[in-house]
Order: structure tokens, then C-alpha cells, then sequence
């Protein structure tokens, strides 16, 4: 395993794969690796004939310096999980590196990411666009795999691809959960054990919501109230973000549910944003 820390070693790297005829499957992370984010390596694997993927905890896509200074970070333990997963190519560059002094431009996909999410994290997604944008250039995959369990990212990501016609197939990986069915999160080890326990709520309301869904002639307002209220019933979760729009192009729906439903939903427990997301079909 290969580890780069300056865009030239990088560029070095992957040029020594693609001599060798690999192709390159790519996954951008922010470290503090967990089984999701290896779940979504071996999709890279099993769709491309390496690995490249990327530890980058990217200041552009942090609202607020505090939320940035407490991200966890473990490079040693990343490394060493990356390595057992058999990746070709690690990524580590600085702040610095990835935007150098001066550095002005800045990728947007104007519509996806000031909607739903965005409103409540103003920049974020342009901060997500204007990184992966940067890192695509350098790594140069065939594919690139993210989770779902960021939606609306995902439907950002794809977007950027398709408008810039970059040469980048997009993979959507299935969202990972702690046996308890609280999705796995990097977050998830700065939650108080109280609130740890209480975060199972997320994947109850959408697991409750699935289910009212499935009853005939269910409406969207249905699905709301049930989130609603499976979420007030847990004193220690705020509900923050509860969105309900198409799954393909986020757009809002209404009635009764005749196509397939994206569910968004970001609930705060302390000072800690967690977030999950359902796709629901009629
Ligand atoms: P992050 O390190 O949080 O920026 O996440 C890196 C990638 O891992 C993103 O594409 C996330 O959507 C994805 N990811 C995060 N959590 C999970 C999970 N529980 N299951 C699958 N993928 C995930």
C-alpha cells in the first residue's frame, strides 16, 4: 500500500497502476474509518481493479471551526484498516496541499445544494463539490463509490459529474449500521452513552415510516407525522431536518406516494447533528 501525501506522489502512484493496465476504483473519506467506509472499498474493489482512497477532513465543507477541531482523527488505526482491506493507494494530503495559498475556485451545483440539507448547513455541499472536484483531478478514477447515507451528497456528487462531464462513474454504496440499527458515523463516538442509546431513533422512525408506507393509500403527510412523532417521543433527540422529496431529483412530493420516496431526516442529540436517510418505493 502506497502512502501519498503530496499531489505529485499521488499522480506518481496511480500512473504506475494505470502502466500495469489497473483501472482505478476511488473513495474519498475524511478518516476515522469505520465498516461503512470499508463496505464502500470493497465496492471499489469489486468495480474496478484497485483502490485509491482518500483521508482529507475538508475545512470547506464545516460551517463552524469547533465542529472541525473535534472531528475525530486516527491516522494510524486508518492506516492500518486500510491496509487489511488491501487498498492500493492512500491519500493523505493537508489543508494546504488540497488548497493552496490563493486558491479561489470553488465547484457548485447551485439548485441540489442549497435545498433541504444545505439550508441547514449553509456551504456544505459546495465545500463537498469543490474537494471531491480537486480530489478527482489528482486521483483520476474510472469510479468513484459514496455512501447513501449522505442522499442528498450523493445526488450532489452525480450531478457535478454529469454537468462537467467528468469521466467518473458514480456508485452509490448501501448504508452500514451498529447492530442496533443506528447508522455507523464517525459522529457516533462523540455521543454521550445516554444519547448513544437514544440515537437509535433515527432508524426506528424510517423503519416505522417504511412500514405506514407499505399500508394502501399512504400519503406523504402520513410519513411525516410518523417521523414526527417517533422523533418528539425521544426527549433527548431535536428534530432538525425532516425532508421528503423524489429520489431522483430531490424535488418535494405531495399526497399519496406513487413514486419513489427519498426520506432525509437530521436530528441533534447535545451538540451532535446525526443524520439518516430511507428510499422508499410505492
Ligand atoms: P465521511 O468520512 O463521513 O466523509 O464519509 C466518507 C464516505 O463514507 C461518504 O461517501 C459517506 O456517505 C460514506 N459513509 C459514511 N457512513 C456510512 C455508512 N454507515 N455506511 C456506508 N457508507 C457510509
Amino acid at each position: 500500500m502506497k502512502i501519498c501525501r503530496s499531489i505529485k506522489d499521488c499522480r506518481v502512484a496511480v500512473a504506475d497502476l494505470r502502466r500495469q493496465d489497473r483501472s482505478i476504483g476511488f473513495v474519498p473519506t475524511m478518516g476515522a474509518l469505520h465498516d461503512g467506509h470499508l463496505s464502500l472499498v470493497r465496492l471499489a474493489q469489486a468495480n474496478a481493479t484497485s483502490s485509491v482512497v482518500s483521508i482529507f477532513v475538508n475545512p470547506t465543507q464545516f460551517g463552524d471551526a469547533a465542529d472541525l477541531d473535534l472531528y475525530p482523527r486516527d491516522e494510524d488505526r486508518d492506516l492500518a484498516l486500510l491496509h487489511k482491506a488491501g487498498v492500493d493507494i492512500v491519500f493523505l494530503p493537508d489543508a494546504d496541499t488540497i488548497y493552496p495559498p490563493g486558491d479561489e475556485t470553488i465547484v457548485e451545483t447551485t439548485r441540489l445544494a442549497n435545498m433541504l440539507h444545505g439550508k441547514v448547513r449553509p456551504g456544505h455541499f459546495r465545500g463537498v463539490t469543490s474537494v471531491v472536484n480537486r480530489l478527482f483531478n489528482i486521483a483520476q478514477p474510472d469510479v468513484a463509490v459514496f455512501g447513501e447515507k449522505d442522499y442528498q451528497q450523493l445526488m450532489v456528487i452525480r450531478q457535478m459529474v454529469h454537468d462537467l462531464h467528468m469521466p467518473v462513474g458514480i456508485i452509490g454504496g448501501p448504508t452500514r449500521r451498529e447492530a442496533d440499527g443506528l447508522a455507523m458515523s464517525s459522529r457516533n463516538q462523540r455521543l454521550s452513552p445516554a444519547d448513544r442509546l437514544a440515537a437509535v431513533v433515527l432508524n426506528r422512525s424510517l423503519d416505522l415510516a417504511e412500514a405506514r408506507a407499505c399500508s394502501t393509500g399512504a400519503t406523504v403527510d402520513d410519513i411525516r407525522n410518523v417521523i414526527i412523532d417517533t422523533i418528539a417521543a425521544e426527549p433527548r433527540a431535536k428534530l432538525c431536518g425532516l425532508d421528503t422529496v423524489t429520489a431522483d431529483g430531490l424535488n418535494s412530493l405531495h399526497g399519496v406516494i406513487i413514486e419513489p420516496l427519498a426520506i432525509m431526516i437530521s436530528v441533534q442529540f447535545s451538540d451532535i447533528l446525526l443524520i439518516d436517510q430511507r428510499v422508499i418505493q410505492p
